[in-house]
């Protein structure tokens, strides 16, 4: 096991300011609604909700997967509520949102992998709010390709989904995804006209060259856009963080992502998969 590093300063929380994000926070309490940013205690909160982004989870809470660095329970999930595309599309009209992420837990047990909900949840959110523009983080089909295309025929602008880690440590990072499946769906993303972006958390013991290879994958499959990020363990029961990556290696993933091919590359310990996602909307 590494041994336990202290958090650099680099990684320390910026407190959420300005009138936009007081705005955003009072509508979300009044409605009672569920974003990413506020049950993962993001820390870039003030920013993106300052710039009207933010990030929904649909589909429920509770997913049939078990990734060990996430904080998300792990289970035989509800039957879905077949009203929460409108909800979800009222909440994004109500917030003003100018760029919404949308994200879900996997639905391995459902046949269409919650794809249908994925569609309408797109249409009711163009429906209300045709300025915004979307960026749909699609689970793993697991090889479903007809449950790919309904997720990401609905006019969203970016279709995401993320590696999470180097080709090595899926098994001990991702136990029920295959790295070669996850490329194959980013493969046929781009095969379908979608602008494609994935993400790789940092910091779980993955080597530079990994990381390398990781993005000739990506850019082989299609991809054109990749986040970078540290790892931060939510709670004591998850994957340990086997290492701070520095800045200074953040901003050289960057410039070796666009050398490579990506067309945008976001890289800094406190990279979120949804973060500045306004910011590449269009490349
Ligand atoms: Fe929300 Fe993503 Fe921004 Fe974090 S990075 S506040 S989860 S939109
Ligand atoms: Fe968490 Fe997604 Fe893995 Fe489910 S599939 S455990 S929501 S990272």
């Amino acid at each position: 096991q590494p041994q336990k590093v202290r958090k650099p300063n680099w990684l320390r929380v910026k407190l959420p300011v300005g009138e936009e994000f007081k705005k955003v926070r009072k509508l979300v309490d009044q409605h009672k609604l569920h974003t990413i940013c506020e049950s993962g205690n993001c820390p870039n909160m003030g920013e993106c909700w300052g710039a009207g982004t933010a990030t929904f989870m649909i589909l429920g809470n509770v997913c049939t997967r078990s990734c060990s660095f996430c904080a998300v329970a792990t289970g035989r999930p509800p039957e879905y509520d077949e009203e929460e595309p409108v909800r979800v599309a009222e909440a994004i009209k109500l917030m003003k949102v100018k760029h919404a992420v949308i994200t879900s837990v996997n639905r391995d047990e459902l046949k269409d992998r919650g794809a249908e909900i994925w569609y309408q949840t797109v249409v009711e959110v163009k429906k209300r709010s045709p300025e915004t523009t979307i960026e749909t983080l699609i689970p793993d089909v697991k090889g479903n390709w007809d449950a790919l295309h309904r997720m990401i025929e609905a006019g969203q602008e970016v279709v995401s989904h993320n590696m999470e880690t180097v080709e090595r440590l899926y098994r001990r990072v991702r136990p029920q995804a295959k790295y070669a499946r996850s490329l194959e769906q980013t493969k046929r993303t781009k095969e379908y006209g979608k602008r494609t972006k994935s993400g790789i958390m940092l910091g779980l013991g993955e080597k530079p060259e990994e990381v390398y290879k990781a993005m000739d994958d990506l850019v082989e499959n299609g991809l054109d856009i990749l986040t970078l990020g540290q790892y931060l363990q939510p709670t004591k029961m998850h994957i340990e963080v086997a290492e701070f990556i520095h800045p200074d290696l953040f901003a050289k993933y960057k410039e070796e992502g666009l050398k490579r091919g990506l067309k945008y590359v976001e890289s800094g310990p406190l990279v979120r998969s949804s973060y500045h996602a306004e910011r590449h909307v269009n490349v």
